[in-house]
């Protein structure tokens, strides 16, 4: 039979103070915990930070019965639920890293009533026992945590979050809350029809984290730049590097320490033990730097991280949003800096075109990407940019790198033109492919042994782009690649052409440009370009 409800628990105010300890809800709280611990459905998109945990532990406390949070995070749930105990909310996990003596404690606890909140990987809910343990204790709400997980059209996509569609199927009374920090409009859409959240209400805060100064610049020497970033402006200050390679983030970290940053390395391939203790340092004591892949941050919850810098482009802006979402919790200025260059572009293409999955799976990761590059070569304010992306339209903000020194646009025709024909010329010889490197330097006319082997010296292209310099001409590669006028072979990286680059090859289409503000190319030599 049914647990007595806890009445020392209270209304949602009084568990806010009470058992959390904070004074007021943030945006946006209090009226999802009320409509859930009502025994509303709810869909709730809040940023990184926003406070989307309270959402669903208040009403679990409030109401009869344990609610169940479902959750991808395994790694996390030990934390979480340390965390919760340490508030005195009665709290347990059941995942796979536990043995059967483990699993069967939780199991007894939860259904003698012995719990609030249990946390539950969603490969759990494939096994009947879960399903037959459920049933017979009392769900209070069904939590889905990281709801874009159930999107096939996400950058996370987990097909055991398919399954949750049953839970309104086979507990029709039980509410259910299903959270995200991630959900573009089209994204939502998909969250709520395949949960089969059809009379939840949709909770949608503002995305916007405007103590966060967004900066992406053309990368030349990626840890170079970094150093002098955290030198010029963050100095004793913590933070976060993403690189995307183990070797980078060893690398990083080594540079940083050589250079008098206190910086510690994380990745996947080090010891469980080091990544423990090198998060737990990073947690702990004031100003230190995390190198890291993508693999940290997850559920870390340190308020006065103040940078978040990326050595590698990301691959999807959702993927960008999230990561830098982690500076400046705690609502003081912070800086999300993004170092990119054409290599950056020419390896994820070649990434997504080698990489495994079927051809949607392909499309769907090209998509994001071009999102992302979208992004890195507007013109306008990056957070007009960002916001729109999650579908709120905004103003320019003035605390961004674009809107503090607007980058010119130029009108890039003929160098795009110049550029398109030398990889025409180039590609009529089949056995051979080129990359970049190669084209900037027929372009600027370099004679250097690989161009005297191939006779490049003598292509009618063969210095025609004196005019702009190595770096100019990169920066033209990258973005004809990143407006889809240039593509990457997936084998070797050579440059072809796709279907749109005849239009500019004809004249029929004029190419604009984004100038970097802080390495303008000569005007003269832009005026002839
Ligand atoms: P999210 O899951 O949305 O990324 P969390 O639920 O982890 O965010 O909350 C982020 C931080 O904000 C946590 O430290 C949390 O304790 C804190 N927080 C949440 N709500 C409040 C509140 N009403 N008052 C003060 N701090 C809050
Ligand atoms: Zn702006």
């Amino acid at each position: 039979e049914a647990p007595p409800p806890r009445p020392e628990y209270g209304t949602p105010i009084e568990v806010l103070n009470r058992v959390f300890g904070y004074d007021a809800f943030r945006d946006g709280q209090q009226e999802i915990i009320e409509h859930v611990a009502n025994g509303g459905d709810a869909l709730v998109l809040m940023p990184t930070g926003g406070g989307k945990s309270l959402c669903y532990q208040i009403p679990a406390l409030v109401r009869k019965g344990v609610g169940v949070v479902i959750s991808p995070l395994i790694a996390l749930m030990q934390d979480q639920v340390d965390a919760l105990q340490a508030l005195g909310v009665r709290a347990g996990f059941l995942n796979s890293t536990q043995d059967f003596e483990e699993r069967r404690v939780v199991e007894a606890q939860f259904l003698q009533g012995e719990l609030d909140l249990l946390y539950l990987a969603p490969e759990r809910l494939r096994v009947p026992a879960t399903v037959e343990l459920l049933d017979r204790g009392t769900v209070a709400l069904f939590a889905i945590d990281e709801a874009h997980c159930v999107s096939q059209w996400g950058h996370d996509f987990r097909p055991d979050y398919l399954m949750l569609s049953h839970l309104h199927e086979r507990w029709p009374d039980v509410p259910r809350i299903a959270l995200t920090a991630t959900a573009t409009p089209a994204t939502k859409q998909e969250i709520a029809t395949r949960l089969k959240l059809t009379d939840a209400r949709h909770f949608v805060a503002s995305f916007d984290r405007p103590n966060i100064q967004y900066r992406i610049v053309p990368k030349t020497d990626a840890k170079k730049q970094l150093l002098h970033l955290l030198k010029t402006e963050h100095a004793g200050d913590a933070g976060i590097v993403y690189c995307l390679s183990r070797s980078s983030v060893e690398k990083t970290a080594e540079f940083l320490t050589a250079n008098g940053i206190e910086a510690v390395p994380y990745h996947a391939g080090l010891d469980a033990s080091v990544r423990a203790a090198n998060q737990s340092r990073f947690l702990r004591e004031d100003g230190l730097v995390v190198v890291a892949t993508i693999a940290f941050g997850m559920g870390i919850d340190k308020p006065d991280v103040r940078f978040v810098a990326h050595l590698d482009l990301p691959k999807s802006v959702e993927g960008y949003y999230q990561e830098t979402g982690r500076a400046g919790r705690d609502g003081l200025p912070s800086t999300a800096w993004l170092a990119y260059g054409l290599q950056d572009v020419v390896n994820l293409r070649k990434f997504i075109d080698a990489g495994e999955g079927d051809e949607q799976h392909r499309r769907r990761q090209s998509l994001h990407l071009d999102s992302m590059l979208a992004l890195c070569e507007t013109v306008e304010c990056r957070r007009v940019q960002l916001l729109n992306y999650f579908g709120q339209p905004s103003e320019p903000c003035g605390n961004c790198d674009t809107c503090l020194s607007p980058p010119e646009s130029w009108d890039g025709t003929i160098p795009a033109q110049k550029v398109l024909s030398t990889v025409v010329r180039l590609d009529r010889e089949r056995r051979q492919k080129f990359g970049a490197g190669h084209i900037v330097d027929i372009l600027v006319g370099k004679k250097n042994a690989k161009i005297i082997q191939f006779d490049h010296d003598s292509l009618s292209v063969f210095g025609v782009g004196s005019d702009l310099r190595d770096v100019e001409w990169r920066g033209v590669i990258r973005q004809l690649l990143a407006q889809g006028l240039l593509a990457v072979e997936s084998n070797y990286g050579a440059l072809v052409l796709t279907e749109t680059s005849a239009s500019v090859l004809r004249g029929d289409r004029r190419v604009m440009m984004r100038r970097e503000p802080e390495r303008a190319p000569a005007k003269a030599a832009a005026k002839s370009a």
